[in-house]
């Protein structure tokens, strides 16, 4: 499919107006100053971001990495594992970064690959008072941890960005193929539609509490993307992520490169998740990024001792865009996500899965 696109060196900016592109080349690119440091341009350096919650003798640091071009530009910031045992964005992010070379660059990259780093080293998607950062943004000063911690990021390094990727997986057993998620609505994230290349595209208006929604409330335009499951490392999903990614930047200007034509994109404008209504061994029948029609069995549950087995239909006609692995599942269970396209009307009235009850975090995986 990729020997169909055609490829155009740069033009892109003649050809659609703009709102991140990279400045004239006449500007003289600025130092940025980012906690508390000024950064050189053409520079390539690694800072430590601290949310200060910890002993002050016995604490770490977060990493966070920064690319500041040569020339001036948008500045763009990839954060990866708000939840700890999410793994596929530190890769994605780590390869983005080996890609770019600073003294090329028209802007510049920021990336911060393990948010959660006190999740992640107990490897759980949590923090450790319990509670899933990605509810908490844009945090408070003076608040809860989690709040703290959101309010700590979002301070000190969301706000000094032009536009946020926020890099996720799937969670509890589940996988998601490579996705953003995005308020379609919103005008000002279609530079970036426009520029990840090849990714699905699902609208979802995200919930407060969440950093892409908190970051869009103050103008800074921002995804999350969605690749693969917790704890793996899904290689295809990150080779796909790494694309899509530098394919933005390429077509952001911020490197001079080939940048592919914004092209039509599998897009859904509402997605759900089909629960088990049976309890036992579940097993799946459809695969990732598989469409299924209304009546196709997604999977079976059995019941281990007594043998019946009953059978999980689609409800739909979409695409599976998330799906449970194989495993023991009890009633309730979510176990496929299933993306579709509605007409326009459609997208007002999409719920956000159930406005009336709370919905578990593990089904709202990002
Ligand atoms: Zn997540």
């Amino acid at each position: 499919m990729k020997k169909n696109i055609i490829a155009f060196l740069s033009i892109s900016s003649l050809l659609f107006s703009s709102t991140l592109l990279a400045a004239p080349e006449k500007d003289q690119q600025k130092p940025l100053i980012i906690l508390d440091t000024k950064i050189q341009p053409g520079s390539d350096t690694s800072l430590q971001w601290n949310s200060g919650q910890n002993f002050n003798s016995l604490d770490w640091n977060t990493p966070v990495i920064v690319k500041h071009g040569l020339n001036p530009g948008p500045i763009m910031c990839m954060t990866s594992t708000l939840h700890g045992d999410e793994i596929n964005g530190i890769e994605v992010i780590r390869r983005v970064f080996k890609a770019l070379n600073v003294n090329e660059m028209h802007g510049s990259v920021v990336g911060v690959p393990i948010v959660n780093l006190d999740g992640f080293l107990r490897n759980t998607r949590y923090l450790s008072d319990r509670s899933d950062l990605n509810r908490f943004f844009p945090g408070k000063e003076n608040g809860s941890t989690a709040q703290r911690v959101a309010y700590s990021l979002f301070n000190e390094i969301i706000t000094r960005c032009d536009l946020l990727l926020d890099l996720h997986t799937g969670s509890l057993h589940r996988n998601n193929v490579p996705q953003v998620r995005a308020n379609l609505k919103l005008e000002s994230i279609k530079e970036i539609i426009d520029g990840l290349s090849d990714l699905t595209i699902v609208h979802s208006e995200g919930n407060a509490g969440m950093l892409r929604n908190a970051a869009n409330d103050i103008g800074i335009p921002a995804v999350t993307l969605e690749i693969g499951g917790p704890f793996l490392f899904d290689r295809k999903g990150v080779e796909e992520g790494t694309e899509s990614i530098l394919n933005l930047i390429s077509y952001l200007e911020i490197t001079r490169k080939f940048s592919f034509f914004p092209q039509a994109k599998a897009t859904f404008n509402i997605s759900t998740w089909v629960n088990s209504d049976y309890a036992g061994i579940y097993m799946s029948d459809v695969s990732i990024g598989q469409n299924v029609s209304k009546g196709d069995i997604i999977g079976r549950v059995a019941d281990p001792i007594s043998n019946k087995e009953d059978i999980i239909a689609s409800p739909f006609d979409g695409k599976v865009i998330g799906l449970a692995l194989d495993q023991f599942i009890h009633t309730g269970f979510a176990i496929a996500h299933i993306a579709r396209q509605t007409d326009e009307k459609e997208i007002d009235s999409s719920p956000k899965l159930d406005e009336s009850l709370p919905i578990p975090d593990v089904e709202r995986d990002d």
